[in-house]
């Protein structure tokens, strides 16, 4: 027996993804990167493997995550603030 699919009607949003979504629609400056999800601006990069030499100078490891979303990734959601480039078609 198969169930039959029905639409749920459209709920208000509760008080936190009505603040997401009222900081979303604010209007932002020219060329400022926000979060398509949380309408955060706060972003962050990762570096693994930084090491200090002998002389006390910091070298940087290598970039794994670039451009994120630091108010998703708390929250466990993987949130790229800048669109990946398009890919060619093969
Ligand atoms: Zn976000």
């Amino acid at each position: 027996m198969r169930a039959k699919l029905t639409l749920v009607p459209k709920t208000a949003p509760d008080p936190v993804q009505a603040v997401r979504e009222r900081v979303k629609a604010m209007p932002r400056p020219e060329g400022w990167l926000q979060c398509n999800k949380c309408g955060s601006r706060t972003m962050f990069t990762a570096v693994n493997g930084s090491w200090i030499d002998g002389k006390g100078q910091y070298h940087r490891g290598t970039v794994v995550h670039d451009k994120l979303c630091l108010d998703c990734h708390k929250r466990g959601i993987h949130s790229p603030m800048m669109p990946s480039r398009p890919k060619p078609a093969t």
